[in-house]
Formats: C-alpha cells, sequence, structure tokens
C-alpha cells in the first residue's frame, strides 16, 4: 500500500474533522465516519469555516478549498470504507469504544488496506492484537491543532510491518507534516517529555516556588516557550493532562510521574481549563486571571 489516495477518518471531532481537513487539501479523497449525522455535519462546518479562514489569509485559493470540500463525503455506515486504502481511527479517547469501532470496521475493510490509530495513550499493541491484521495497524499520532500543527508522531507496534510504516510516513509527508518515529511506550515521544514538565509546575506551584504568573512568565521568557507550562495545560485541557500523566505512572511504574495532586484538585472541581472557562486561569475576564 505505498500510494494512499483513499482516507477514511473515524471521529469527526476536533481531530478528526482536522485530519480529514488537511488530507483532503492534499489531494485524498476523504470519507468521515461519527456515531450521529450532527456530528458530521458539524465536522463540515468547521473544516469549511477552517478553509475560509485560509483563503481570507490568502494562503489556499478560492477554487482549491471548493475541491478540497467536494473531496469529502461523510457516513454513518461502515461499508463506505470498503475501497480505503487507510482508516484513521480518531474516536473518543476510550480503548472500549475503539475496540469496537475495530471489530465492526475490519470486515468492511480489503485485506491490504492499513488501519491507523491518533491514539494519545492506549498501546498500539494491544489495540492491534484485538484486529485481524496487527501487521497493517499503526499509530499516526497528529497534534491538535491539525492544520496548524507540523507534527505526526508514526508509533510502531511490536507486530507493525515496515511497509505499514512507511506507507503511513510517506502519507504524514504528503499530508505536510514532519515524522517523528516512536516506539509504542507510554506516550510515546511529546507527550511523555511534555506532561512530566506541566506536573512539575504544578509541584512548584503548589509548594509555593512560584505563583501561575510567575511560573508561566519564568518559562515563556526564560526558555522561549511561547506558552507558559500552566497556560498550556490549560489549553490542553487539565483532566487530558492528569490521564496522560496516569497512564505515564501506570505503564512506566516510577514514581517521577505521580500526578501531582493539585492538577488532580483542580480536575475534580471541575476547573479543566479553557473548555470549562476555569483551570489555572479564569477565563471570564481579558486577559485571563491567574486563579493562585
Ligand atoms: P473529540 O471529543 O473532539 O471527538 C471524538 C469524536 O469521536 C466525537 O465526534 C464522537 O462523536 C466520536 N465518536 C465517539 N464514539 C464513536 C464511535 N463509536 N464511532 C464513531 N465515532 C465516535 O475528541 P478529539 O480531541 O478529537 O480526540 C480524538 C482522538 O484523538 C483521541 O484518541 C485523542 O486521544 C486523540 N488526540 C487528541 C488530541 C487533542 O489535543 N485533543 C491530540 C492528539 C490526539
Amino acid at each position: 500500500m505505498a500510494n494512499i489516495q483513499k482516507l477514511g477518518v473515524i471521529g469527526a471531532g476536533q481531530m478528526g474533522n482536522g485530519i480529514a481537513h488537511v488530507a483532503a487539501q492534499a489531494g485524498l479523497t476523504v470519507v468521515m465516519l461519527d456515531v450521529a449525522e450532527a456530528a458530521l455535519a458539524k465536522a463540515v462546518a468547521t473544516i469549511t469555516k477552517n478553509m475560509d479562514r485560509q483563503v481570507q489569509k490568502g494562503t489556499l485559493a478560492a477554487a482549491d478549498k471548493d475541491a478540497a470540500l467536494a473531496r469529502i463525503a461523510t457516513s454513518t455506515d461502515y461499508a463506505a470504507f470498503k475501497d480505503c486504502d487507510l482508516v484513521i481511527e480518531a474516536a473518543t479517547e476510550r480503548e472500549d469504544i475503539k475496540q469496537k469501532i475495530f471489530a465492526a470496521l475490519t470486515p468492511h475493510l480489503r485485506a491490504d488496506a492499513i488501519v491507523a490509530t491518533n491514539t494519545s495513550s492506549i498501546p498500539i499493541t494491544r489495540l492491534a492484537a484485538a484486529t485481524d491484521r496487527p501487521g497493517r495497524f499503526v499509530g499516526m499520532h497528529f497534534f491538535n491543532p491539525v492544520p496548524m500543527m507540523k507534527l505526526v508522531e508514526v508509533i510502531r507496534g511490536l507486530a507493525t510491518e515496515d511497509a505499514t510504516v512507511a506507507a503511513v510516513a510517506a502519507l504524514a509527508e504528503r499530508m505536510g507534516k514532519t515524522v517523528a518515529f516512536a516506539a509504542d511506550y507510554p506516550a510515546f515521544i511529546v507527550n511523555r517529555i511534555l506532561l512530566p514538565m506541566i506536573n512539575e509546575a504544578c509541584f512548584a506551584l503548589q509548594e509555593g516556588v512560584g505563583d501561575i504568573a510567575s511560573i508561566d512568565a519564568g518559562m515563556k521568557l526564560g526558555c522561549n516557550h511561547p506558552m507558559g507550562p500552566l497556560e498550556l495545560a490549560d489549553f490542553i485541557g487539565l483532566d487530558t493532562c492528569l490521564a496522560v500523566l496516569e497512564v505515564l505512572h501506570q505503564g512506566l511504574g516510577d514514581s517521577k510521574y505521580r500526578p501531582n495532586p493539585l492538577l488532580r484538585k483542580y480536575v475534580e472541581a471541575g476547573w479543566l481549563g479553557r473548555k470549562s472557562g476555569k483551570g489555572f486561569y479564569d477565563y471570564a475576564s481579558t486577559p485571563p486571571k491567574p486563579t493562585r
């Protein structure tokens, strides 16, 4: 499967619609599936709005936008994937949901089709083992927002074949991305390094080493990071940060990954960051006000 032309995307949320957007813009034919028509309509509206913004900025020609949108079809029926070369699963981060999706999907696929998952934390090897094609199963981890972020981590499960890795890496490059190859260890490369830094920022906050504004200013101005670690944690979602830390802690068994108690408290309070209106910052005012 050297040359992927027809792509299936499962899950039309923030990641799924971004993947469909970039793939269609790169010339692929895309079929996007979700549980409900409403989710698909919303995803197409989001892609249209994001492409309109590109047209306004002059980074996409209006005719190319129309052609890209015309290459995206939607369906709630797995039969729509029957001639796909590759299907990327980007549904909710729950192993039971993903397992059910693969069981429903694979009977409809060609034998040589590749299945990829965009999971941030579930072991690729374990997901692959439950399918009919562990050799043609691979992790393809995009970053949010997909049209802006240049990286794709390609994660090889224990059984993943070289040809599978080569095919998805070539596709990521056609989509304008740069590939980082990762082995199948908890949280792969980026989150393995990023989340301990965010966790350490939470410990520094809890211990009073600095307040929120000082910690974020420190890392922005002292390390040239575009966002401070606590601001970034709010952007990712504090529940997501906690979930990735749990995966690192359980998967690697090292106490250095223990999730910070203050981070856990924020999640228990429902202060999840930007998406809930409050996290380490309160987004009710502009600029957002630190909560400590
Ligand atoms: P999201 O909540 O925005 O979207 C998930 C979508 O999956 C929803 O539209 C939901 O209706 C759909 N879905 C749920 N069950 C389904 C099923 N049985 N069949 C088909 N569709 C189903 O979530 P998201 O942020 O787009 O995350 C999706 C995946 O991408 C997760 O595995 C997540 O870990 C991963 N990921 C997320 C980020 C991020 O920053 N949000 C980054 C990289 C990877």
